[in-house]
């Protein structure tokens, strides 16, 4: 199996503010050439692209191409179990959805102390593990977001699961709160393949500071910036997958090209990539993958992932560049809540998988463009 998974979370849209909006002509043709190149797998989940995601799959997918011809992943998402049923009620609409009677790889989605506490109290692995027995789930895993050592408690208490899917980067390779480097050694030592999520940190490390990029290209000048982020993640040990969210045709190429046959880096390419992630993070201000989890749920309907692409632009800016930033600020903060309107309910702080500080950042937001 190549190691390249399509990530269906951040496809082409026809309009950039609707996240429903996918442009299905485009996701068609980069759906064909992906499996035209040999390349398998497909990774989707119950509320992406305010769940539509799993409706593009069933429609540029399954019903375009054999069954057997690819492989398709879901999630149960955890994060909106609520009452006795939830779980079957779900996993029925996800197989219509899909258009499916069967996921080939399925997760419990998003787990972290919170979630894994639910999703014990709604018995979520025995729900899958039954699934499995069924043929309706041919391989039970789950996604992570939460510190190392919570990683080896969910897999203490749950040997019966075939795979992980964990945030491995080289940027959080040594993070206190994302801790890649620590929760790829858990798996190692559980033995459980490895899915990866975010290898280009949600878009993070495919703009990267300019003097980061030159010393990318100084070593291979054919090499495109992200494509070391995606190389690195699947260079790790017992990887079998890494999912990249791509967002049109260009992008899909260029993972191809490299991902077609995969050769992994070198010693001398990953000293260079730790050089790399220490100079980003000198420049960082706020390190938001844009997943949009905390978005939902915000009562001031704050645009807390498009403030923070701003911040973090404002963060390097020139001076001349600052006046377009306010602009576009003050053009989101029309139609949304502004930073200032926060009322520090912590919704979003439960709700990010970066473990992001948003009410603080959201202040330095506010005192930088309104
Ligand atoms: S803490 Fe602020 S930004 Fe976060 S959900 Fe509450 S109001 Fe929205
Ligand atoms: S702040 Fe956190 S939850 Fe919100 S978009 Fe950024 S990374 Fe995702």
């Amino acid at each position: 199996m190549k190691k390249l998974g399509f990530g269906m979370m951040r496809l082409p849209l026809l309009d950039r503010e609707d996240p429903k909006s996918v442009d299905m002509e485009q996701v068609c043709q980069m759906v064909d050439t992906f499996l035209s190149r040999g390349f398998t797998y497909f990774d989707t989940a119950y509320m992406y692209h305010g769940f539509q995601s799993e409706n593009v799959v069933r429609e540029a997918l399954v019903k375009r191409h054999p069954r057997d011809s690819f492989l398709l992943a879901s999630k149960l998402p955890s994060m909106f179990l609520k009452e006795e049923g939830d779980q079957e009620r779900i996993f029925a609409e996800q197989l219509e959805k899909c258009g499916v009677d069967y996921f080939d790889y399925y997760l419990i989605h998003n787990l972290g102390t919170e979630n894994y506490a639910k999703a014990e109290r709604f018995g979520s692995f025995a729900f899958v593990s039954e699934l499995k027995r069924q043929g309706k789930v041919r391989k039970m895993g789950f996604s992570f977001h939460d510190s190392a050592e919570v990683l080896d408690q969910i897999l203490t208490e749950h040997p019966e699961v075939d795979f992980v899917q964990i945030q491995l980067n080289y940027l959080d390779w040594e993070s206190d709160t994302v801790q890649s480097r620590l929760c790829h050694e858990v798996c190692l030592k559980h033995g459980k393949p490895i899915i990866v999520m975010e290898p280009v940190k949600g878009g993070t490390l495919a703009k990267i500071p300019g003097r980061v990029t030159d010393l990318l290209s100084s070593q291979h000048p054919d090499w495109s910036v992200p494509s070391w982020a995606i190389r690195f993640a699947a260079s790790c040990e017992n990887v079998f997958m890494v999912l990249s969210g791509m967002s049109n045709m260009e992008q899909l190429m260029d993972n191809l090209s490299y991902m077609s046959d995969f050769a992994p880096l070198t010693d001398r390419e990953n000293a260079v990539l730790k050089d790399a992630a220490r100079m980003i993070l000198e420049d960082i201000a706020v390190a938001c993958t844009s997943c949009r989890y905390c978005v939902d749920g915000c009562p001031k309907k704050i645009e807390i992932p498009q403030y923070f692409t701003l911040y973090n632009r404002a963060k390097q800016a020139e001076e001349a560049e600052m006046g377009e930033l306010k602009v576009a600020y003050s053009e989101l903060a029309k139609s949304y809540g502004k930073a200032s309107d926060c009322i520090a309910c912590g919704q979003c702080v439960r709700a990010c998988p970066q473990h992001i500080r948003i009410v603080a950042a959201l202040r330095e937001v506010a005192k930088t463009f309104e």
